[in-house]
């Protein structure tokens, strides 16, 4: 039936496939790579299983190397904003490589992809690294060389990048300097991070009451998306925003993640933008690299100008504002418009009332978060305010769960604790897929739940 509209043409029957060819890939990764992946995540440790292999992508589905095909829910952990394969991004990402891949000279996509950030955000200046770790220790660096002070404020559960001074855990007591959260981060980097509760405003205070002349910058994801999605209580960037000003540190949020994600201006857009404050400093990543490595920082002219060349803060890095990163990234956030953003809210919606559905039917309790078009859903009851909440999460029951996805063609993060993301490209096909296959999926939850597995 070759010309079956597939937007009303049935799902094809649950037939899992052999994942043969990933397994044999795997098991060479292994022996030449640590864990066989390139970033842990990757490698399906907290669902168990073989991770897939992925050869191609088209729009909101990919294929593996044995054939098989899902929908795409992490949209490479948030970049494919507009799908894959997205015809005018490939069409201009040609152009720029047949013109040469790197000079390390300035060029004009750098300009004009500033541009496009400084026009859709906060930021007044902005500065090219190649990826979000990249970004926030970056930003720190200049935070510190700004306030000439040392301390650093971070909240349990977000992450902002494997940046030694961050991968820290709260110390004994609330205020207290942090304990290294993986070896081979030495004391002495952690030694001056303060590790809080989310949505702690009391703890907030305690640390400004016991460090504020000490604190260089608060640093927080502007919606948290790493523990699964948790956002800020309404008000509460605002809180740290003015406790930060009132001591003369400075507030940096990490849009790595909701840039140009939670909406067309990022979380800000849905907080700050409304409510009348400003961060001092952003990090910015994902998608706009559209696909590749891309990230930045940017914030307060003053603040910025501290940076070398201009000022005596050092930072470099030789591929940043790469032309072919910089033309992926403009080129997305040129067509990334409101209709785009409608389209991933709506899809959005359809996924979490299908999610919401599917587990109140199979009785397993659950509570679906949003920052704008993200979302997660957490395997417990809600709300989740924090680290300590999140979890709580089942996680044999989600992957349980994650894994009945998969063999029905759904590929959702292989963690509890990740945010689910759609594209533009998410058509009532793919959202078909999904909904189709979340009743059996949320049953094989709840009986990983009881046990009975
Ligand atoms: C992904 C992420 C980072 C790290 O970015 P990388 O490009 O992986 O180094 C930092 N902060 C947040 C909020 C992120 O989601």
């Amino acid at each position: 039936m070759p010309d079956a509209n597939p937007a009303t043409a049935p799902n094809p029957p649950v037939t899992p496939v052999d994942p043969a060819a990933s397994r044999a890939l795997f098991e060479r990764a292994q022996a030449v790579t640590p864990g066989g992946v390139n970033s842990p995540v990757r490698a399906f440790s907290a669902v168990g299983g073989t991770p897939r292999f992925i050869r191609s992508a088209q729009g909101a589905w990919l294929t593996d190397v044995d054939g098989a095909r899902y929908v795409d829910l992490i949209c490479s952990w948030g970049p494919m904003l507009l799908g894959h394969a997205h015809p005018e991004v490939l069409a201009a990402v040609s152009a720029a490589v047949a013109r040469g891949t790197s000079y390390g000279t300035p060029t004009e996509p750098e300009v004009e992809l500033a541009e496009e950030i400084v026009a859709r955000t906060p930021v007044e200046k902005v500065r090219f690294v190649s990826s979000g770790t990249e970004a926030t220790m970056s930003a720190i660096r200049l935070a510190r060389g700004f306030t000439g002070r040392d301390v650093v404020v971070k909240f349990a559960g977000c992450y902002h990048g494997h940046v030694d001074a961050l991968l820290a855990s709260a110390g004994s007591g609330l205020a207290t300097l942090a304990v290294p959260g993986t070896p081979g981060v030495p004391e002495s980097s952690t030694a001056l991070t303060v590790v809080l509760p989310y949505n702690d405003r009391a703890a907030v205070e305690a640390a400004f009451a016991a460090h504020g002349d000490r604190i260089a910058c608060l640093i927080t994801e502007a919606a948290a998306g790493n523990m699964g999605v948790v956002p800020p209580e309404p008000g509460f960037n605002a809180f740290l925003a003015d406790i930060c000003r009132r001591h003369g540190a400075l507030f940096i949020t990490d849009e790595v993640m909701t840039g140009f994600r939670a909406t067309r201006q990022g979380y800000w857009g849905i907080d700050g933008a409304v409510e009348g404050w400003t961060p001092d400093l952003v990090t910015f990543g994902k998608v706009m690299g559209g696909g590749f490595p891309a990230a930045a920082f940017g914030g307060r002219a003053d603040v910025m100008s501290r940076l070398a060349p201009e000022g005596p803060v050092y930072q470099a890095g030789t591929l940043s504002g790469n032309p072919i990163a910089t033309t992926a990234g403009l080129t997305t956030l040129r067509l990334a418009d409101d209709a785009v953003y409608d389209h991933i809210s709506r899809a959005a919606e359809t996924v979490k009332q299908g999610i919401a559905e599917a587990f109140t039917a199979a009785g397993v309790p659950h509570v679906v978060q949003s920052a704008g078009t993200m979302f997660s859903v957490f395997l417990c009851e809600g709300p989740v305010r924090d680290f300590a909440d999140a979890s709580r999460t089942d996680v044999g029951a989600y992957a349980a769960f994650f894994h009945a996805m998969l063999d029905r063609g759904v590929y959702l993060p292989p963690s509890a604790y990740e945010a689910w993301f759609l594209s533009a490209a998410h058509d009532e096909q793919a959202l078909d897929a999904v909904l189709t296959a979340l009743p059996d999926a949320a049953r094989a939850a709840a009986q990983a739940s009881r046990g009975d597995r």
